[in-house]
C-alpha cells in the first residue's frame, strides 16, 4: 500500500518555465518583474492595498514588531496555541509574550480574556486565525481600539478566509501571510506583509530594503538612495516570486480542490464522529475558512495517539500540533500561565492529510481508515 503523506507540496506545471523566464530576464534579486506580478495578484486576492513580499511569515512578523517599535519591557498579547514564530518575532525584540487562552469552539484567542491581560506595557495584540477560521475580530478590534493598542493578524493559515464580508489580513494594522510549503499557496519559503495602516507603509518599505529609501528612488521620488533608518533584507529572489506567481494564478483551482477534500472529510465523518466521541473545530456562519487544515478532535490524549498510530498502520501519515508555547522551555520562562483550553485542545487534535494533489481514492482511504478506528 502506498503511503499517503501528510503533505505533498503542489508545484504548478508552469513553475519551471516561469522561473526560467525570471532568470532570463536577468533580474534574479528581489523586486523584479515577478515580485511585482505577485504583489498585484496578492492585492487582488487579499483586497489589501499595500503588500510587501517577504522571505517568510516569520520575517513579516519580525518586521511588524520593528514597525510597532516593540522593545524591552513591552508586552505582546497572543495565543499560546500557535507556531513559535508568532512569539519569537516579538521576544527577539526583547518583549514578553503574554499568552492568553483560546476559545473551546474556534480554537482562537478568547476575546473575553484579552482585557484582563492588558497592562500599561501592552504594545500589541497578535491574533492567529486558526485553520483560517477568523477570530472574533469585531470584539477584538473594539477592545484594542479602546486601549489604543494595534492589532496584528498572523494570517499564516487564513489566506482566502473571510469574516463578516471582510478578507482576513485586512482588519488589523498589519497582517502577515506564509508561503511555506505547508501552506495553501506556497513557494517553499516565503511570506508577505500586508500594511493596512498607511502610515506604516513607507517605514515598512525602508525596513525591508536594508534601511534605505531605494523603493522611493526607483519610483523617482528621490534622486539618490541612502541609509535612512535601521533595516534588514526581507526580499525574496525573483526566482521564488516566479514560482509563487504560478500558484497565485491557480488560486481558485487549488482552493476548490482543498475545499472538496475538506468537505468530504467533514460530511463523511459526521455520523461516525459523535459515536466515537470525536468532534470538529467550529466555524461560525458569519465567516469562511480557506480549507487550510482539517482538525479532527479526539475525546482525549490517549485516543488521539491511538488514532495517529491506527492511521499509520493504514499507511496514512496524520500529525498533531501545537505544543503550547506557554509550556515550552522558552515560553515558560516568560512566566507561568494557566491555559486549560489550550492544553486540552493541543492534546486532542489530529490533522488529516490535506493537499491539492490528494486523489479521490486517497481521500476514500483516509475516510475509511478513520471510520475503522
Ligand atoms: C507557518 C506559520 C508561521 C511561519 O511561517 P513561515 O513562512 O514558515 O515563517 C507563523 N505563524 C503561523 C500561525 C504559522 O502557521
Amino acid at each position: 500500500m502506498d503511503i499517503i503523506p501528510f503533505n505533498r507540496p503542489y508545484t504548478s506545471p508552469r513553475a519551471a518555465s516561469a522561473m526560467m523566464d525570471a532568470a532570463e530576464r536577468g533580474h534574479l534579486s528581489g523586486d523584479g518583474h515577478y515580485t511585482k506580478l505577485a504583489n498585484t495578484l496578492l492585492r487582488a486576492l487579499t483586497g489589501a492595498n499595500r503588500v510587501l513580499l517577504t522571505t517568510s511569515c516569520t520575517h513579516a512578523l519580525e518586521m511588524s514588531a520593528m514597525l510597532l517599535d516593540v522593545g524591552p519591557g513591552d508586552e505582546v498579547i497572543m495565543p499560546s496555541f500557535t507556531f513559535v514564530s508568532t512569539a519569537n518575532a516579538f521576544a527577539l525584540r526583547g518583549a514578553r509574550p503574554v499568552f492568553v487562552d483560546i476559545r473551546p469552539d474556534t480554537f482562537n484567542l478568547d476575546e473575553r480574556l484579552i482585557e484582563d491581560a492588558i497592562t500599561e506595557r501592552t504594545k500589541a495584540i497578535v491574533v492567529v486565525h486558526y485553520a483560517g477560521v477568523a477570530c472574533e475580530m469585531d470584539e477584538i478590534m473594539d477592545i484594542a481600539g479602546r486601549h489604543g493598542i494595534p492589532v496584528i493578524e498572523d494570517n499564516a493559515h487564513g489566506f482566502g478566509g473571510r469574516y463578516r464580508g471582510r478578507n482576513l489580513g485586512t482588519i488589523g494594522s498589519l497582517a502577515t501571510l506564509s508561503f511555506h510549503e505547508t501552506k495553501n499557496i506556497q513557494c517553499g519559503e516565503g511570506g508577505a506583509l500586508l500594511v493596512n495602516d498607511e502610515a506604516k507603509f513607507e517605514p515598512a518599505e525602508i525596513l525591508r530594503e536594508k534601511g534605505t529609501n531605494r523603493s522611493r528612488f526607483f519610483r523617482g521620488q528621490v534622486d539618490k538612495y541612502t541609509w535612512v533608518s535601521l533595516g534588514s533584507s526581507y526580499l525574496p529572489s525573483d526566482l521564488l516570486a516566479a514560482y509563487l506567481v504560478t500558484q497565485l494564478e491557480e488560486f481558485e483551482e487549488i482552493q476548490r480542490r482543498r475545499r472538496t477534500i475538506w468537505d468530504r472529510y467533514r460530511t463523511e465523518l459526521a455520523d461516525w464522529a459523535p459515536e466515537r466521541g470525536f468532534s470538529f473545530q467550529y466555524c461560525p456562519d458569519d465567516r469562511e475558512h480557506p480549507a487550510h487544515l482539517f482538525a479532527l478532535m479526539a475525546p482525549d490524549l490517549e485516543a488521539r495517539q491511538a488514532m495517529i498510530k491506527h492511521l499509520g498502520e493504514h499507511a496514512i501519515k496524520a500529525v498533531f500540533h501545537y505544543v503550547p508555547l506557554h509550556s515550552s522551555p522558552v515560553g515558560s520562562s516568560f512566566g507561568e500561565r494557566h491555559l486549560p483550553v489550550t492544553d486540552d485542545v493541543s492534546e486532542r487534535l489530529v490533522r488529516l492529510p490535506l493537499f491539492p494533489t490528494l486523489a479521490d481514492h486517497e481521500v476514500d482511504r483516509v475516510i475509511a481508515a478513520v471510520r475503522s478506528f
